[in-house]
């Protein structure tokens, strides 16, 4: 029988791992209650042709990545591979851009799927922070999102992403750009790998992203896109990083930066590592102002990104900062059957005004294996409850992490000792 193992590149996340993605959760969405960008939950499966239409048939992710399968009405569906087209549906969906002039900005958090060949960094199911922002047409909100993305890596304290901005200009500048490529390109046909020769005539932008080595040089002598700017796409472009100049972002303008979704137009940018080996690219983003009509809405302005969540955890690890503890403070140990009742009522007066956080151990057992059991649980203290200390009002405190002799506390005063130890309401 085969093992019943978990699916490859389909990660549990563990329990000594959880603290740091709620320290990335919290961050982020701190920053976005304060922006105003309210939360969307969406689900995870979608119409396949959602991401037809959305991420272009000519992109790695919907020729070869999609979890696709058929359901049992017949139903071609999806997994997500990625947040915006399920949230742009969404919107429309549900009128949310309907009136003239709407403007919405919303977030989301969740698993994505795509079947790439895992390895450090890359995932077949992954977790993403998607943020969007609709019926905004100029580069003010770009820098608004682009700033929040800058004070995410701030609160978290990493300082190992740097900015790469670019500008893909309107839809007319891309569409000269994309000329200047195919001429370009066309000469030297028989040097193109093959995924480059597929799409030289199909989707040419995307040769510039080829992550194959070889392929290099030729794309280092490709036409420079910024040559091929209108001057409504050098405005946008320029006002963005007026803006970023104002709030002290720092940021490197890489013309060869073209991201690897159809949709965008005028802004990209991408925050890279070299932390993370070949999976450099941790949060990217974009305009992309056709998306929202181009799948039956009004014609609406768009601009969002999306954060790898797996490789900003491996970053904070990387960086070796510490995830808020979430450690027990408490381990009640007990004996003897009359206690029962005494134990429990203790462990939920802690916990409940004195916010402490308490494990009361249950299984039964001698005070020995009790304090093992303590011990390993991370807890701070260990609270004794012993028949006769109980009669008489007291409990033991024995720390458990610090050389510091047990003492008996009356229960009257030990949530105050407890905050005193920096503990509960002292924390
Ligand atoms: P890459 O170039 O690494 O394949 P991408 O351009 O396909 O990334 P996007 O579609 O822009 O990535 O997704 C946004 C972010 O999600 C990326 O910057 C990255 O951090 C993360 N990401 C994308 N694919 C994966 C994956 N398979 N596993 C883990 N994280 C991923
Ligand atoms: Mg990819």
């Amino acid at each position: 029988m085969t093992a019943l193992t978990a699916v490859r590149g389909m990660n549990d996340i563990l329990p000594d791992l959880t603290p740091r993605w709620r320290d990335l959760e919290a961050a982020a969405t701190g920053l976005l209650a304060a922006r105003g960008y309210q939360e969307i939950r969406l689900p995870l499966v979608e119409r396949t042709a959602l991401f037809q239409r959305s991420i272009g048939e000519v992109t790695d992710i919907v020729e070869k990545e999609m979890y696709t399968f058929t359901d049992r009405s017949g139903d071609s569906l999806s997994l997500r591979p990625e947040g915006t087209a399920g949230c742009v549906r969404a919107m429309i969906e549900n009128g949310l851009l309907a009136q003239e002039g709407a403007t919405q900005r919303v977030w989301y958090a969740g698993p994505m799927f795509r079947h790439e060949r895992p390895q450090k960094g890359r995932y077949r199911q992954f977790h993403q922070i998607g943020v969007e922002a609709f019926g905004m047409p100029g580069p003010d909100v770009d820098a608004e999102q682009i700033v929040l993305s800058a004070r995410l890596w701030e609160t978290l304290g990493l300082s190992t992403v740097s900015l790469q901005i670019n500008s893909l200009g309107t839809p007319q500048s891309r569409t000269a750009y994309r000329e200047r490529l195919v001429a370009y390109f066309s000469q030297h046909e028989r040097s193109l790998d093959e995924d480059s020769q597929r799409r030289l005539h199909t989707n040419p932008l995307r040769i510039l992203d080829s992550k194959n080595a070889a392929m290099a040089n030729l794309i280092a002598g490709a036409p420079s896109l910024p040559d091929s700017l209108d001057a409504a796409s050098r405005a946008h472009f320029e006002g963005l990083c007026g803006l970023l100049d104002a709030a002290g972002v720092a940021y490197t303008h890489n013309p060869r930066l073209v991201r690897g979704l159809d949709y965008y137009t005028h802004t990209v940018f991408e925050w890279i590592t070299d932390r993370l080996g070949a999976q450099d690219a941790v949060c990217s983003g974009g305009r992309y102002d056709g998306l929202v009509a181009r799948l039956g809405g009004r014609e609406t302005p768009a601009v969002g990104f999306a954060l790898g969540m797996e490789r900003v955890v491996a970053l904070l690890e990387d960086a070796g900062i510490a995830p808020t503890s979430l450690a027990p403070d408490c381990y009640l140990v007990w004996a003897g059957a009359g206690l029962a009742p005494s134990a429990l009522q203790l462990a939920e007066q802690l916990r409940n005004s004195s916010g402490l956080r308490v494990i009361q151990h249950c299984g039964g057992g001698s005070f020995k294996a009790q304090l093992r059991r303590a011990d390993r649980s991370g807890a701070r203290f260990a609270l004794i409850l012993g028949e006769q200390e109980w009669a008489a009002g007291n409990v033991q405190v024995k720390p458990l992490r610090e050389e510091q002799a047990q003492s008996s506390v009356p229960l009257s005063d030990l949530a105050q000792w407890l905050a005193q130890q920096g503990l509960g309401a002292g924390r």
